[in-house]
């Protein structure tokens, strides 16, 4: 068994983007820039906010936070969204969810300009990552991409199950499991709360991806020998031998799992690292003009 560390992964990402924003520096004088919009006092929001920000620090990209008040318009949120997508110096706007429910979370994503939609939520990068066009893709399953990757994993005539369709992780996830690529093109089955036998279904995945959001949900008994096991899940569980009075548990229970398999990620240090890492990559890629080439 091998433990995929996102966290040394992840250090190696940020490292090779820090080399290249230095020859950009060099070469152009100007640096990526990703700017967030965060609205209200939500302590994870500001958390994941800040990190951000942190890591684009690390690598040597500009950020800016725009901050409101939890009772901000709908109609200010939206000036100031068209305000961000009109500034040359800005490569990436991610709006960090969730927004307070009198404002349409999905009008405000659908103003960001799919060029600077790092994140992968405006339905124009959906429909381009569906149709195999170049798009962003959302920062989970495009870290877990590069985590299978990098670990030489090989996804081709696997049966992959996914458990979980949200839109940001186990939708996109299936659908990039399933194309015609490298990683890809493997035998998805996606699996929800509807799903009947999800035990049978899970015991016959190779490569068995977790995104439901249930502490330690899956144990050893649903999965196959040598299965590639990838964790999504993170929950603070209390814990009396943590200084911080918590520890963090994933959707799969580790311990028992573990040793059935071929490839695991734990949690902390598996994927949450590289969704970071991810939104780094894709903010570069915005800055470079990757996706979508020079805009007029
Ligand atoms: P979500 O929006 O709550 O979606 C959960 C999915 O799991 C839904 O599709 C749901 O089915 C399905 N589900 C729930 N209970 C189930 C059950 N008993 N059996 C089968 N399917 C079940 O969650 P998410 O946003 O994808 O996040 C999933 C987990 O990943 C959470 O713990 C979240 O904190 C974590 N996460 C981590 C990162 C990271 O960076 N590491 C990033 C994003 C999320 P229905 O569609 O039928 O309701």
């Amino acid at each position: 068994m091998e433990i995929i560390s996102g966290k040394d992964i992840s250090k190696a990402i940020r490292k090779e983007i820090a080399e290249e924003v230095k020859r950009i520096r060099d070469k152009d004088g100007k640096v990526p820039h990703l700017a967030a919009i965060l609205v209200g006092e939500d302590p994870a929001s500001e958390t994941y906010v800040n990190s951000k920000g942190k890591s684009c620090k690390e690598v040597g990209f500009d950020s800016s936070t725009y901050r409101f008040e939890s009772d901000v318009s709908e109609g200010e949120l939206l000036e100031a969204v068209e305000f961000i997508n009109k500034d040359p110096e800005i490569d990436g706007l991610i709006v960090q969810l969730p927004l307070p429910p009198h404002i349409d979370a999905q009008k405000v994503i659908q103003h960001v300009a799919p060029e600077k939609d790092v994140d992968g939520f405006h339905p124009v990068n959906a429909g381009r990552m569906m149709i195999g066009l170049p798009a962003y893709i959302p920062a989970t399953p495009n870290g877990i991409l590069e985590m299978i990757r990098r670990s030489g994993i090989e996804t081709s005539g696997k049966n992959c199950v996914v458990l979980g369709r949200s839109n940001i992780v186990g939708k996109p996830m299936s659908l990039l499991m399933g194309r015609n690529d490298d990683p890809g093109n493997a035998t998805v089955t996606v699996c929800h709360s509807r799903t009947r036998d999800l035990e049978k279904i899970t015991a016959q995945a190779d490569i068995l991806i977790v995104a439901i959001g249930k502490q330690e949900f899956v144990t050893a008994d649903m999965v196959k020998d040598g299965a590639v096991v990838i964790d999504v899940g993170i929950h603070r569980v209390p814990s009396a031998e943590k200084k911080s009075g918590f520890r963090l548990i994933g959707d799969v229970a580790f311990d028992e799992v573990s040793p059935k398999t071929s490839y695991i990620t734990p949690v902390p240090g598996g994927v949450g690292p590289m969704t970071i890492a991810s939104l780094l990559m894709n903010t570069l890629k915005a800055s470079k003009k990757e996706i979508y080439g020079p805009v007029e």
